[in-house]
């Protein structure tokens, strides 16, 4: 799918809109998302031109993927929410409700979640 480089996730990269930054390496940006849904609510981005999981997963280099997913574990660890437990939510596409056109994973938890598909 072709990137939209004017989405907002790619803004925040370029440094055109603030966010609340908690990590960020050369795969990888950070920051808590903006309505958050739990105690902690992170989104973890990566660097390069990704619209969704599909073009992410097909289209990143192993040496990305791998930077990447580094990247999302160490955040977990570092917000505390690795002894209790958290969330790992990936939208792709329309059925998902996936707003922001660029890969994002939330990292949800700080409270018990309830079951994903009751
Ligand atoms: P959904 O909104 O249905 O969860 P996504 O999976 O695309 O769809 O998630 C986009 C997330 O980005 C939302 O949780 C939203 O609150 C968050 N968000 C939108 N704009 C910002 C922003 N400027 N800074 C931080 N988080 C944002």
């Amino acid at each position: 799918m072709i990137y939209d480089r004017s989405n907002i996730f790619a803004r925040i990269l370029r440094g055109e809109i603030p966010c609340k930054k908690v990590y960020e390496d050369q795969y990888a940006l950070a920051f808590h998302d903006i309505n958050p849904q739990a105690p902690t609510h992170i989104l973890v981005i990566p660097k390069g031109p990704f619209t969704s999981f599909a073009d992410f997963s097909s289209q990143a280099t192993p040496e990305e993927i791998a930077g990447f997913v580094r990247a999302a574990g160490l955040v977990a660890r570092q917000a505390g929410v690795e002894d209790s437990g958290y969330r790992l939510l990936a939208n792709h596409g329309p059925d998902s409700h996936q707003e922001v056109p660029h890969f994002h994973i939330h990292i949800v938890g700080g409270r018990a979640l309830g079951r994903l598909l009751a």
